[in-house]
């Protein structure tokens, strides 16, 4: 269905968790979150009356995130059912990749299509820094796990941080040539509450071009990100600029935060409550939600930050 701008909105991005194994320094507070009561997230049933709703207005492609969406209890079979709904094409998923070892062939034969894993660092004390908790070699597992499992087209995503990882662009970069995945840097917004990066910190992606002069420019694939190979590599490399070149004219998302309200944009406050409604009454504010979303997010830098007054585990990315 298109919104008032003409976008056809076709992809939701489902967080069925504000929960991580993980505390990333840009993305949520050290003493992870103050728990929401467990009447105010949206029930299993209640997530997949959502898609169903979404997917009966023209919805196409899901992407599971979170929090970490693999903390979820069942998300295997949500999963599952999810990927089986009558207009859903597609079922994604987006993880920090440490629980892959155990569940990648489980959630591939369950019919998720393709991974997005995180990953902003190849080195071992900065990886325990950013995300506070987490041990590189479980995410790098987790990788691994992806490619056996058979997941084709793995998306690698690093967040830009200025001072922390711009000198290991080309090592990440590099994972292109040895494996068939795709790298992606994505750079960091200033959420309402992402941690005490400075203004040094927020880099733009344009970095990477001057880090990998060596890089040759692809045709656009209909996704936010621009299109980079390097000579002789196995995937892509892909840079998304939602600070320095926001994509909003082409923006074809919704979203739904696991405490069921449905954001028409990511840095905007307005949001559309389905908690405790029918699949009828979920399709009425998919509906207002579509019809609401706003031209653009206004200004989004160091100093204006989002104004979605939520930390990214609580939204999905
Ligand atoms: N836990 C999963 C993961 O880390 O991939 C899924 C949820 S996480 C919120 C989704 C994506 O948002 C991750 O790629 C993460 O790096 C990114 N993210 C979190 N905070 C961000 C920020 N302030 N700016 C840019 N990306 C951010
Ligand atoms: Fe957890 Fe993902 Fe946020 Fe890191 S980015 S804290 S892994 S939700």
């Amino acid at each position: 269905m298109r919104d008032n701008y003409g976008r056809d909105i076709t992809y939701l991005r489902l967080s069925v968790t504000e929960l991580c194994n993980l505390r990333c320094r840009y993305c949520m507070p050290e003493d992870g979150i103050c728990k929401k009561k467990h009447e105010e997230m949206l029930t299993q049933e209640e997530m997949i009356s959502a898609v169903k709703a979404a997917a009966s207005l023209g919805v196409k492609k899901l992407r599971v995130t979170g929090g970490e969406p693999l903390v979820k209890r069942g998300i295997v079979e949500m999963c599952r059912e999810m990927a089986t709904v009558e207009g859903i094409r597609e079922v994604c998923l987006t993880t920090n990749g440490t629980l892959l070892p155990q569940m990648a062939k489980d959630l591939h034969e369950a019919g998720v299509k393709r991974l997005n894993i995180s990953l902003d660092t190849l080195d071992e004390e900065k990886y325990r820094y950013i995300t506070r908790i987490g041990e590189l070699k479980d995410a790098l597992a987790g990788i691994r796990a992806g490619l056996e499992a058979g997941f084709e087209k793995i998306k690698l995503n690093a967040v830009l941080i200025g001072g922390f990882n711009d000198g290991e662009i080309p090592a990440l970069a590099n994972l292109t040539r040895e494996y068939p995945v795709d790298m992606r840097f994505i750079e960091m917004m200033p959420m309402y509450d992402s941690g005490d990066f400075g203004p040094e910190a927020f880099i733009s992606g344009d970095t990477v071009l001057e880090k990998l002069p060596e890089l040759k420019a692809l045709p656009p694939d209909g996704s936010v990100a621009r299109l980079y190979q390097l000579p002789g590599a196995l995937g892509n490399i892909g840079l998304i600029n939602p600070v320095s070149a926001h994509f909003c004219r082409e923006c074809n998302r919704l979203r739904l935060t696991a405490d069921g309200k449905i954001k028409p944009c990511l840095h905007a406050p307005a949001e559309y409550s389905i908690k405790g409604l029918s699949e009828e009454q979920m399709r009425e504010q998919f509906l207002a939600a579509i019809c609401g979303k706003p031209k653009w997010h206004g200004e989004l830098n160091y100093e204006s930050r989002s104004q979605a007054m939520r930390n990214m585990n609580q939204i999905g990315g």
